[in-house]
């Protein structure tokens, strides 16, 4: 169990925490044609039906696991699962090229619960871009080690610090965070790694992306060297490459094909005039609302989501937000009433909306254009999702 209670004299308790490296994405613009937002002729695809070579109850996991995901109702494996957990129960290293929406979640925690069950002493430690995510993680990991009084604590930034110390002491097996307050943590003497033999890597490009490559290099090099290693990313950009190639061992490599959920999104611009007022523009839209159901809005920055979302709740409309500026709580808040259809707008900044599980999502609006074409694809790809049509709009000026 992590509880660094006896472990506050150490050595990276000096408090330091100068060296963080902070956001530095990159602001390279991509000019993109705007024709490559406009795809009229939507095809529904079926979900491709994959045929498992496993069943849940193959898997050489404890009985209790098993209830647990049975209580999940997961019926199958998804094609990551099946692919990946047998090795993983056997100890290999997984790397995992996959998307959110692909039941990866379960894919390793299911082999990290399995042998914290077997062995109390384990540790794991799972590293997430953001502070959503490592939520969501949270939340799986508590549905499926139900009743087993095996904890997690989130350690996110952005949260205070104290209540995430005190949750540690309390002593738990697996820490979920992101890359900076775990830093923090270990510097702290709060975290001690070096006995933690299963660690996470969710979404390593996007971490790349957000300048937590030292980050996630410092805390990968605190663990035990008898680790086993679940690297996830949608992409293999080089450091990341480099990264696996250092820290695993002749990982099992498992490749989920992205379902190119573009091809169920019907995919159009909404030019605004010289002179139009955008925001009527957009409200015209809202008002139409047997269609505009369930609609997330992207706007490049943090200020700007939060000051269009303030403006649609005073012109009457069920909004909310999510950015860096927000605290916490409230991101977490806004996001469950989103879920549960208490609000049915929500604004987000890419970053906030990254590797969210939203069902449901009829319209995506790109109230500002995204600066690359990549970033388009991520947002688009949050409706249309599970055989569903989706809308994709995308304001140009
Ligand atoms: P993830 O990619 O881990 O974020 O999972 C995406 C969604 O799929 C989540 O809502 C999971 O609860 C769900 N899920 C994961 N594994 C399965 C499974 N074997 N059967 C059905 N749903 C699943």
């Amino acid at each position: 169990m992590y509880n660094a209670r006896n472990k506050r004299k150490s050595p990276f308790n000096n408090r330091n925490r100068g060296n963080r490296n902070k956001n530095k994405r990159k602001s390279t613009y991509e000019r993109i044609d705007v024709s490559r937002f406009i795809s009229k002729s939507t095809v529904i695809e079926k979900e491709e039906i994959y045929l498992p070579t496993h069943t849940f109850s193959d898997f050489k996991i404890d009985a209790k696991l098993k209830l647990a995901i049975a209580n999940k109702n997961y019926i199958y494996p998804s094609p990551i699962q099946d692919k990946s957990i047998p090795h993983a129960l056997e100890g290999r290293d997984i790397l995992g090229i996959a998307d959110t929406g692909t039941g990866k979640t379960a894919s390793f925690l299911i082999p990290i619960l399995n042998k914290i069950i077997n062995n109390r002493e384990e540790t794991a430690i799972i590293i997430a871009p953001t502070r959503e995510l490592a939520i969501q993680i949270d939340k799986e990991l508590s549905d499926l080690a139900r009743g087993m009084k095996i904890w997690g604590v989130v350690c996110v930034g952005g949260a205070p610090i104290s209540a995430q110390i005190r949750g540690l002491r309390r002593g738990c097996s697996i820490v979920i965070g992101t890359p900076g307050r775990l830093l923090d943590l270990v510097k702290r003497g709060e975290i001690n790694l070096s006995n933690t033999r299963s660690v996470v890597l969710d979404e390593a490009d996007r971490m790349l992306d957000m300048g937590f490559i030292n980050d996630i290099t410092f805390l990968l090099e605190k663990t035990s060297a008898e680790r086993q290693g679940f690297f996830f990313s949608a992409t293999l950009p080089k450091p990341i490459e480099k990264l696996i190639e250092r820290f695993a061992k002749d990982p099992v490599k498992v490749m989920v094909k992205t379902r190119d959920t573009s091809k169920n999104v019907e995919q159009d611009v909404v030019r605004i005039n010289r002179g139009t007022n955008k925001i009527d523009v957009l409200c015209d839209l809202l008002n139409k609302e047997n269609e505009f159901k369930k609609v997330l809005i992207f706007s490049e920055m943090k200020h700007a989501v939060e000051k269009l979302s303030v403006e649609l709740i005073k012109r009457g409309y069920r909004a909310g937000s999510i950015h860096g500026d927000k605290r916490h709580n409230d991101r977490q808040r806004t996001l469950l009433k989103f879920r549960n259809n208490e609000i049915n707008i929500l604004v987000a900044t890419d970053v906030a909306a990254r590797g969210l599980d939203i069902p449901e999502v009829t319209h995506v609006i790109n109230y500002e254009i995204p600066q690359t074409y990549d970033t388009y694809i991520h947002r688009i790809g949050r409706t249309g999702r599970a055989s569903k049509k989706g809308v994709a709009l995308t304001f140009v000026g």
